[in-house]
């Protein structure tokens, strides 16, 4: 066998251990990679997760374990310092040569922990044929500094041994190596609770006995150079090596996973296999609380077992047609009985179609009035009249569904909040306006209760949790992914859970809100979460147009659309979705459907990765825009006054929509959002008051009586046209920008001309 290192060893070794038959349909095969110390037996060494009685028995499953290239328990093995070094990839491609000597080609479920947890990995990477599941615990996508660090150390101690190298030889520095090792494995609390002395003493200390009782067990059955070398062959390990980096690598390896941590393992710690489960494509990450550290692995077979049987479950669902699709309903096809009966009917006929899942707004205009009554709470103001209409407005379409255990619960809130006159607080009202979400999403679980469909409801608190980055509450993408997982794999895939949209838990355990429209956010987190087949966005519109209808009689529906269209005109003035609602599905190219409530059968608007025809999707308006021109003879020559003007906007987290500028920095111009004129303003001129004073800068303009159109989708003249159109209307542009893409043109106009010109160039585009 040739080793990654150009090396050649003759007639390699393989020692193995085969349990139970290979079924019928030969898929029944569980691959078991070891780790450090261990051999291929590994109903020895994995009790309560391999065995007779246990999960993985052989009765039901044919087990191979092969011992790894280097270990001393019969696999080819050094002899003295002169055997070549042999990676990670080696181990693995002898295993690979097992596989094929026993001609297994498909494989039910690839497993290791730690060592055991990287050879699986680059099996996983290289094995040509089918692997169902692969199961990583305690692992990463390479070796850390701290481990590498650790395996020096007992390195450094075997070579202090004068027999080191010779057959046999090396025992004490072996011992004193394992002893290195034993303290990374469990954890310093789990030590001291078990090793402490009842009485005092001066030596001979439990803590001593016990490691030394580990390190002479571990003399006896091992062998030096082994370690030496098996320790030099973790420390190889890095999926990424010349593959374009470790996240290129766990990309391609296209086989679901479950990555399984331990919150207390301090030599590979969880983030390290947070790290695998994000990059790997199809991967469910679980963390289990574990008093035993690394160790874990072996030790909470109970927690690994369900976790098991679970991931199982969910992938079997994922491989067929039963992954769920995800409906969303916006506040106003929530309101009403005629609206309700709608809804229901919706999700009673999809649920003939496959499993589902709902997110939900708050009904109708709920959170503004929610909003209403936080504003006269906060000020010390009485609520009363507006409290009992809200209640009769919640009630109203509901028959006799009760909501006033809520609905008291939120009068406290805010009386609570009246006495404090507790002023602006983001926490209370977060607080407030999550009541919304969750009185619709219980009396949506309760409308089709009562129509037969078995629902349950789920506060989203549960799942979706936020962290803070930059003094802004961003999603904790793994942590909602794996409580998510977590709370969908407990559900039977006939029961249809109705999820709050909008709502989230922060760090400290607060309500959060996830922005005006949040839910659709929540629906598409959600969806990429669970891998959903589909997002469908029910609302009162009947999908995207290519023109606000309003303004441009003759806009179009789209059919079909890119994500990266979508994102455009949400950027643009279609104030459907917020751009980063599409961000989940993009990744895990999960296609998005916007539909009416009104008229279900219609077919609404696909946005998926593959879009629809190329060719211009659509000409829309902002007119909330402004024009900054910074112009001076000055600047001619000049470097980095954009980068000036870029960091000046962004101390008040103001984004440039579009720029454009003469040569070399000279007559700068670009647009803002309306609501951050007088932040500009004051901004650039603290920022060029000297230019100004020597009049490097003649003048700072900002022209509020403007508006961009932009052309969404590519087409060879669009441009061509729109300036023509424009020309021959008498309508001057400020400002134009073609974007790299092609896709993507910005014309600022005169406010005045905005609708005319909209409608010119929609007609003209699309003739
Ligand atoms: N109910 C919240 C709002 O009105 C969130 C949502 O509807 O998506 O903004
Ligand atoms: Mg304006």
């Amino acid at each position: 066998m040739v080793f990654e290192s150009n090396e050649t060893i003759e007639n390699i070794e393989i020692a193995y251990h085969t349990f139970g038959q290979l079924n019928k349909a030969k898929d029944n095969v569980i691959w078991v990679c070891h780790a450090i110390s261990a051999n291929s037996d590994v109903m020895s060494w994995w009790p309560g997760l391999f065995g007779e009685k246990d999960f993985y028995n052989p009765t039901d499953y044919f087990i191979v374990c092969a011992n790894a290239i280097g270990s001393p328990f019969g696999t080819t093995m050094p002899e003295n310092l002169d055997f070549p070094s042999f990676t990670i990839r080696d181990v693995a491609k002898a295993h690979l040569l097992l596989a094929e000597h026993l001609k297994i080609n498909n494989i039910h479920t690839l497993i290791g922990g730690s060592f055991g947890g990287y050879q699986a990995l680059e099996f996983a990477y290289s094995f040509p044929h089918e692997i169902k599941h692969l199961i990583l615990l305690a692992s990463s996508a390479r070796e850390s500094a701290w481990g590498i660090a650790i395996h020096e150390s007992q390195r450094i101690a075997l070579k202090a041994d004068p027999s080191f190298g010779e057959p046999n030889g090396g025992q004490a520095g072996m011992k004193t190596a394992r002893s290195i090792a034993m303290l990374t494995y469990r954890t310093s609390e789990g030590l001291i609770k078990d090793q402490t002395d009842a009485d005092a003493k001066l030596d001979n200390f439990k803590a001593s006995s016990y490691i030394n009782y580990h390190g002479d067990k571990f003399v006896k059955s091992f062998n030096a150079l082994s370690y030496y070398y098996l320790t030099k062959c973790i420390d190889s390990h890095n999926i990424g090596r010349n593959r374009g980096g470790e996240v290129k690598a766990l990309q391609s390896i296209n086989i679901p996973t479950l990555v399984i941590g331990f919150n207390s393992d301090t030599l590979v710690p969880v983030r390290f296999q947070k790290f695998l489960a994000e990059h790997l494509p199809k991967s469910i990450f679980r963390e289990f609380e574990s008093k035993y550290g690394h160790d874990g692995f072996l030790k909470e077979t109970e927690k690994i077992t369900d976790a098991i049987q679970k991931f199982y479950r969910n992938t079997s669902i994922e491989n067929s047609d039963a992954k769920r699709t995800i409906l969303k309903f916006g506040g106003s096809s929530l309101y009403g009985k005629e609206n309700l009966d709608k809804v229901t009917g919706i999700v009673s006929r999809a649920t003939e179609q496959g499993p589902l899942a709902v997110v939900v707004s708050a009904r109708g205009k709920t959170t503004d009035h929610l909003i209403k009554l936080y504003n006269l709470a906060k000020v010390g103001k009485d609520f009363t009249t507006e409290f009992e209409a809200f209640k009769n407005y919640q009630h109203q379409d509901l028959g006799n569904f009760d909501l006033t255990k809520d609905l008291n619960e939120l009068e406290t809130t805010l009386k609570a909040i009246q006495w404090l006159k507790a002023n602006e607080n983001e926490f209370a009202y977060d607080w407030v306006l999550s009541f919304g979400e969750i009185m619709s999403a219980k009396s949506l679980t309760h409308l089709l209760q009562a129509k037969g469909i078995k629902t349950c409801f789920i506060d989203a608190r549960k799942i979706i949790h936020t962290e803070l980055v930059l003094d802004e509450f961003e999603i904790n993408v793994e942590k909602s992914r794996s409580k998510t997982q977590e709370v969908f794999q407990e559900l039977s895939s006939n029961v249809t859970p109705i999820v709050t949209g909008f709502i989230a838990t922060s760090e400290k355990g607060r309500t959060v809100t996830l922005g005006r429209n949040g839910s659709n956010y929540s629906a598409t987190l959600i969806a990429s979460f669970i891998q959903a087949k589909e997002v469908q966005n029910w609302t009162d519109v009947q999908g995207i147009y290519s023109s606000n209808p309003s303004i441009v009689p003759d806009a179009l529906q789209i059919k079909n659309m890119t994500y990266r269209e979508a994102n455009e005109m949400a950027n643009f003035g279609v104030n459907l979705l917020h751009p980063k609602t599409i961000v989940p599905l993009m990744q895990s190219k999960i296609p998005l459907v916007i539909k009416s409530t009104m008229e279900p059968t219609m077919p609404g608007t696909t946005i998926n990765y593959e879009g629809g025809e190329r060719g211009i999707k659509a000409v829309t308006m902002v007119d909330n825009v402004a024009l900054v021109a910074i112009e001076g003879n000055g600047l001619s020559g000049k470097v980095g006054i954009d980068a000036r003007i870029f960091t000046a906007l962004q101390k008040k987290n103001i984004s440039v929509k579009m720029i454009s500028q003469a040569s070399s920095e000279r007559g700068i111009g670009f647009a803002i959002s309306e609501s951050n004129i007088k932040d500009t303003e004051l901004l650039l001129n603290e920022e060029f008051k000297d230019e100004l004073r020597k009049e490097y800068i003649s003048s700072i303009r900002i022209n509020n009586d403007v508006g961009i159109i932009a052309i969404i989708g590519r087409h060879n003249y669009a441009l061509e046209k729109a300036i023509s159109i424009l020309r021959k209307n008498k309508i001057w542009m400020h400002l134009i920008s073609n974007s790299i893409s092609g896709e993507h043109i910005s014309l600022v106009i005169d406010k005045g001309s905005l609708k005319e010109a909209t409608r010119l160039v929609h007609k003209e585009v699309f003739a």
